[in-house]
């Protein structure tokens, strides 16, 4: 029997994307998973059965995460079904670039919304209900470390989730419970996709030493360890997984 038998995860935004391979992974691993998602149930219906057909238990949860009442309801959920929340990976995110002269309020409010303070609010609601024991896995991105011009907000948002997972590392004191950060480089995925050229992409390509783009397995890999037991040491880190493009 896997040592994650009878844990249970949330995955934010794994309609899709990164999070849908990590849903995927975590129901191999032995976890139940929640799958979350804020727009179409389909994709996250579909993904849940596909789970359920190898043998995993799956509950599917819409919740926009920038909303705090949305998130405890999520968790409500989670513990109606399962008893108890034992992972929370924070990879719901968007993504549209635009220089920072460009961004209009709306947009700039959108990323700080969804992407740090859906994480603030999942962690927030973590705090008091996650059982002791637990993992916390939050995503940054690796455009924080390039300073390419177009990423402003995003960048902000994303550095906002790197201090919050370092300091709610330590707050967590005596709660056995873990809280690290991946930071993905190009994975091929709608969010990094969307609205590319085929030259612009063929660049993002490149990029990396490794010359391909990250797959959402890579990453799902990834947060796989970090979630698993073999990664019970690691604490208040940010892996930058990103075939070594900086
Ligand atoms: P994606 O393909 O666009 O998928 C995003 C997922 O998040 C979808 O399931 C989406 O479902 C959900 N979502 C969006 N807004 C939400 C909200 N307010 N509440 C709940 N769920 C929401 O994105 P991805 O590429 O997999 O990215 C996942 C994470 O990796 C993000 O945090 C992103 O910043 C990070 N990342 C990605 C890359 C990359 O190159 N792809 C690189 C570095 C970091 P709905 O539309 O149904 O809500």
């Amino acid at each position: 029997m896997s040592a994650n038998t009878n844990k249970v995860a949330i995955v934010t935004g794994a309609s899709r994307g990164i999070g849908a391979a990590i849903a995927e992974r975590l129901a191999r691993d032995g976890f139940t998973v929640v799958i979350n998602y804020s727009g179409e149930a389909a994709p996250a219906e579909a993904l849940a059965r596909r789970i359920e057909e190898r043998g995993g238990r799956a509950l599917t949860a819409k919740a926009d995460v920038s909303s705090a009442e949305a998130v405890r309801r999520m968790f409500d959920a989670a513990e109606t079904a399962f008893g108890g929340v034992d992972l929370l990976v924070n990879n719901a995110g968007i993504l549209k670039t635009a220089t920072l002269a460009d961004t209009g309020d709306d947009e700039f409010d959108r990323h700080f919304a969804i992407n740090a303070k859906g994480t603030f609010n999942t962690m927030r609601e973590a705090a008091g209900r996650m059982r002791d024991g637990g993992r916390i896995v939050n995503f940054s991105s690796t455009t924080l470390a390039l300073n390419m011009p177009g990423y402003a907000a995003y960048n902000g948002t994303k550095a906002a989730v790197e201090a919050f997972t370092r300091v709610f590392a330590k707050e967590l004191r005596g709660r056995n419970i873990t809280v690290n950060a991946v930071a993905p480089g190009p994975i091929a995925t709608d969010l990094f996709l969307t609205g590319k050229s085929d030259e612009l992409i063929g660049n993002f390509a490149k990029m990396p030493p490794l010359e391909r783009l990250g797959q959402p397995d890579d990453i799902a890999n990834v947060v796989a360890f970090l979630a698993g037991p073999d990664a019970g040491w690691v604490n208040g880190q940010v892996l930058r997984a990103n075939g070594g493009v900086a």
